[in-house]
């Protein structure tokens, strides 16, 4: 799966999900990093309007407006309905671009609100879930969720050759039922996740914002073993990616990943080192 992520707490978070054409969050820094890859964005999901998580947008809108590439193309921009800070920016930039050669649409989002990104047998859309990060400024993670089809639990046991039988015969419907698989799930800031909200995902995105819990001197954020533990207990499938970590650990990312190592996860971890751009294929 192909991803390009950026994470500094404080500073810039944002995670450019090629599948979809997402970017997760618009931390100061996206275009520049991007370049003319700014042009494949179809949607931005915003986790919320803290500064590390919106700065960039000035500069996206500026860039897909003036660089070279498809200046035409819309761009949708999601984002927790009632942020004040989004709502302010939204003011801004319909009084200062008036000329924009492409068409803007900010949209409000609630938890459970779905968006749809593909139709078709194997439908795709996003979903918006609650998170607990600020009092004053509301946030959301999301998930891109798949529709596909699996055998129900009484016609598992079937012998292969009697399910393409039974398929000839035009039971599909009968004998298979249809269910949502999470693909990737991305929390935003927000102390732990509760795990029910990203249940079988395959690939998880947690913020840690510390190490160590000595160091949260207020229950907004998470820590990397909070994160750990979410992953384990929402059973995550392929991945955990641990992002948002405070730069005054930027030394401390090889012991930390030894650590990691000894726990023999049932999933791979990757820690996204504060600062880094970090490109996964
Ligand atoms: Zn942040
Ligand atoms: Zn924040």
């Amino acid at each position: 799966m192909k991803a390009i992520v950026y994470s500094k707490a404080l500073y810039s978070t944002w995670i450019y999900y090629a599948p979809d054409r997402i970017l997760f969050d618009c931390g100061e820094g996206v275009s520049s990093f991007l370049e003319n890859k700014v042009f494949a964005i179809k949607h931005v999901f915003l986790s919320h309007g803290h500064a590390d998580h919106i700065s960039g947008l000035m500069g996206l809108i500026n860039i897909r407006n003036n660089a070279m590439g498809d200046t035409e193309k819309e761009l949708r921009v999601y984002y927790p309905e009632g942020s004040y800070f989004v709502s302010e920016l939204i003011r801004y930039f319909g009084r200062t671009n008036r000329d924009l050669q492409y068409d803007l649409e900010w949209v409000p989002v609630q938890p459970g609100d779905r968006v749809h990104l593909l139709e078709g047998r194997h439908a795709r859309f996003i979903e918006a879930f609650p998170t607990v990060h600020s009092r004053s400024e509301p946030s959301l993670g999301y998930n891109v969720a798949e529709v596909r089809r699996r055998l129900k639990p009484e016609f598992r046991d079937l012998k292969q050759g009697d399910i393409v039988r039974l398929v000839r015969e035009g039971k599909k419907e009968e004998i298979t039922e249809e269910y949502v698989q999470f693909l990737f799930s991305f929390g935003g800031d927000s102390v732990p996740l509760h795990p029910h909200h990203v249940r079988g995902t395959e690939v998880l995105c947690h913020e840690a914002t510390f190490l160590a819990d000595e160091d949260r001197k207020e229950y907004k954020h998470a820590t990397v073993l909070e994160a750990i533990e979410v992953a384990l207990k929402a059973g995550v499938q392929k991945e955990l990616w641990i992002l948002h970590l405070s730069s005054r650990y930027r030394r401390d990312m090889a012991l930390v990943e030894k650590d990691i190592e000894k726990m023999k996860l049932p999933f791979r971890v990757r820690l996204i080192p504060p600062g880094e751009l970090v490109e996964i294929e």
